[in-house]
């Protein structure tokens, strides 16, 4: 019979109605309690029930096969956590027990109960007298699988302390005939605060991840901070200390040496402090893009030549350079449209690029500039999955058709054969300080900016840049720029 079968008297139909619109917000009110407030919304649960059926004591368990996530709060909680003992609850079908509230009652005499009464095989309603006099019921409420993989229960255990007046059986009448109709609503209310308390511990487990995250990068960084400046400011101070101590005794070539070393690792300050005075305004937005058409293979030329003539004078020999410019299917291309760019900010990300494609190649090699125009769907499949969701539409005037035929973007590959980067690093060299721990990063100095820098400036143009690589097999970087205007430059 369904509990809206069952007869039920005007006053008690009075209170039920009350019962479940306080147990209707309950439910609501769960999902955005604390988590330590989550208990005490359970035993206020516990308590309007021992209320609504006029018994003394109570206490509500959750039984069943229950997961970790539900026996195991993240939190100190009120809400005790217990296993079931070995023998006894077996003909409940439990394997574990969890104590969700209790009211003038002690958890183990709650499980003792429930040892205690074999009979109680875990039907609906059972009441027991036990040998004081007192009467128990036992209640099952269903709370489905919406929590666990498998149906839970919660049992309400209600007792009455004495039946020589008989006002107990009356009460335990009145509870026959009233919890039916509020079992589900209750239920309801627990399902509420087991996955509130899910929810908490996910986002719990987020935040504990995000500062562990955020711990490690601040270990990096200062592990990179404290190498980067200590070294260069060790070598001023040592070679500038023995200067002083002992000029005279130094010869006119050793002096020049030293003064030379100072000079470096000046520069090599300079450029720390620059970087990161750069990253800091690209970040807080002071510096603002100064976008005019540049003709991309003028640039890529220049920025070739300077870094051809610092490789030949430092490692005279080690490398070659070659700047092609390609149709999207490798054909050479005749003309590369103007882009609309900061041309100071474009020479800086070129230089960057081509530098790294020099530092992360120790033993040499080819390093070529690849110029592409190309269409809007050219480039969107070019970028793919690389370069994340990016809007190639973005610089096309409100109103303007797209023409899928006509290059709207540039894109500058920079490729080297050099030590090639781990695919799970290629995703984070372009945040801040993330630089890839191997014996040549360890050698070379860099505070792994450079190519934050670089995205924040492409990113600042409306573009994308991403990076494909094979370990010992060498790097590509893409860069997409959106062009001055289709047209424009007829
Ligand atoms: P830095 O070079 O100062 O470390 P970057 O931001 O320029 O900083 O680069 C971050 C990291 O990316 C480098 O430390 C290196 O591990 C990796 N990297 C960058 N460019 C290349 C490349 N062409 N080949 C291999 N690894 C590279």
């Amino acid at each position: 019979m369904v509990a809206q079968d069952l007869p039920l008297h005007e006053p008690l139909a009075s209170e039920v109605t009350t019962a479940l619109i306080e147990f209707g917000q309950m439910s609501q009110h769960a999902g955005s309690a604390a988590f330590d407030a989550l208990s005490t919304l359970a035993s206020e649960l516990l308590k309007r029930l021992v209320t609504l059926c006029a018994a003394q004591r109570g206490a509500m368990l959750l039984i069943g096969d229950l997961p970790d996530s539900l026996l195991k709060t993240s939190q100190a909680s009120t809400i005790a956590e217990q296993t079931a003992p070995d023998q006894g609850l077996s003909h409940l079908g439990a394997k574990s027990v969890r104590t969700l509230a209790l009211y003038a009652i002690r958890e183990e005499e709650a499980y003792g109960l429930l040892t205690a009464f074999p009979a109680a095989r875990f039907t609906s309603l059972d009441a027991q007298t036990a040998s004081d006099m007192s009467c128990w019921i036992t209640y099952r409420l269903s709370i489905g699988d919406i929590v666990a993989e498998q149906p839970l229960h919660a049992l309400l255990v209600l007792g009455w302390n004495g039946l020589e007046d008989g006002t107990s059986v009356i009460a335990l009448e009145r509870c026959r005939a009233l919890l039916p109709f509020v079992a589900d609503a209750a239920a309801g209310v627990i399902v509420s605060i087991l996955l509130a308390e899910r929810v908490h511990e996910l986002e719990t487990a987020a935040e504990q991840h995000a500062m562990r995250e955020a711990d490690r990068l601040k270990t990096e960084l200062l592990g990179t901070m404290n190498h980067e400046l200590r070294n260069p400011l060790a070598a001023i101070k040592g070679y500038a200390a023995t200067l002083l101590r002992h000029e005279r005794r130094l010869s006119r070539e050793e002096r020049h040496e030293f003064l030379s070393a100072i000079n470096q690792a000046s520069d090599r300050l300079e450029t720390i402090i620059e970087q990161l005075l750069e990253m800091s305004e690209l970040e807080t937005g002071e510096i603002v893009m100064q976008r005019a058409p540049v003709d991309m293979v003028h640039l890529a030329q220049e920025a070739i030549a300077a870094v051809e003539a610092r490789a030949a004078e430092q490692l005279p020999g080690r490398f070659t350079f070659k700047l092609s410019v390609e149709q999207a299917d490798g054909t050479p291309a005749h003309r590369v449209p103007l882009v609309s760019a900061d041309l100071r900010r474009l020479r800086e990300v070129l230089d960057n690029l081509l530098e790294n494609a020099i530092i992360y190649s120790p033993g040499g090699g080819a390093i070529k500039v690849v110029l592409r125009p190309l269409t809007h769907l050219q480039a969107a499949s070019a970028a793919g999955s690389y370069a994340g969701v990016i809007d190639l539409d973005k610089d096309r005037q409100e109103g303007q058709p797209i023409d899928h035929a006509a290059p709207n973007m540039v894109e500058i590959c920079i490729c080297d054969n050099g030590i090639g980067i781990p695919a799970e690093h290629l995703g984070r060299i372009f945040e801040h300080f993330h630089r890839v721990d191997t014996r040549l990063t360890r050698e070379v100095n860099g505070l792994g900016l450079g190519l934050a820098i670089c995205k924040r400036i492409i990113e600042l143009h409306n573009g994308s840049i991403w990076a494909e690589s094979s370990p010992g097999e060498g790097s590509k970087f893409h860069v997409l720029l959106p062009i001055t205007n289709v047209g424009a430059e007829e």
